[in-house]
């Protein structure tokens, strides 16, 4: 008996939690990408976030919604727009790791109030993406928490 209570127990578990155990898909679209095929993308993947990697698929930027929002009101030529012209890019970019704790990733879309991280490996060729950590991710999370009690 070790003569921790539930709570106790249970916090232990949750902060062992790491990214790669939970980390989904990233989507990813070109620099030369328009604004409009970014659109077009979020829709088909159904996904709020996406990530914008250059020729040798290292990441080099961010778009959100709202991004993209931005940049359609009142201009017509969503065609003519590349993605780089309004990305968040880096060195800009909050990111996170593999091995990294679940509760610090967490904590970074708190602080930073994004709605997702990419996950990055670090190498000599530049930042790999090779997945993604969203708000959805966090509430899948703390449902399977609870539904895992029993
Ligand atoms: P929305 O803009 O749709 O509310 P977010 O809150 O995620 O979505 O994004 C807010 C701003 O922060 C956007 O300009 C977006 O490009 C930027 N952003 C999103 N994710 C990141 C990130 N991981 N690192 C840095 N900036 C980010």
């Amino acid at each position: 008996y070790t003569g921790k209570t539930g709570t106790e127990l249970l916090t232990g578990k949750i902060k062992k939690f790491k990214v790669h155990e939970y980390q989904s898909v990233p989507i990813v679209v070109k620099e030369e990408a328009s604004v409009y095929d970014a659109i077009s993308t979020m829709f088909l993947e159904d996904v709020g976030t996406l990530f914008v990697v250059d020729t040798h698929s290292n990441l080099t930027g961010v778009l959100s919604r709202k991004d993209l929002l931005r940049a359609s009101i009142g201009n017509q030529e969503l065609d003519a727009i590349p993605v780089h012209i309004i990305m968040t890019r880096m060195p800009n970019i909050t990111v996170c790791h593999r091995d990294d704790l679940m509760i610090d990733a967490a904590k970074k879309l708190i602080d930073k109030q994004i709605d997702g991280l990419p996950v990055i490996k670090e190498t000599d060729a530049g930042n790999e993406i090779v997945g993604r950590i969203t708000k959805t991710t966090i509430t899948k999370v703390f449902v399977e928490l609870i539904m895992d009690e029993h």
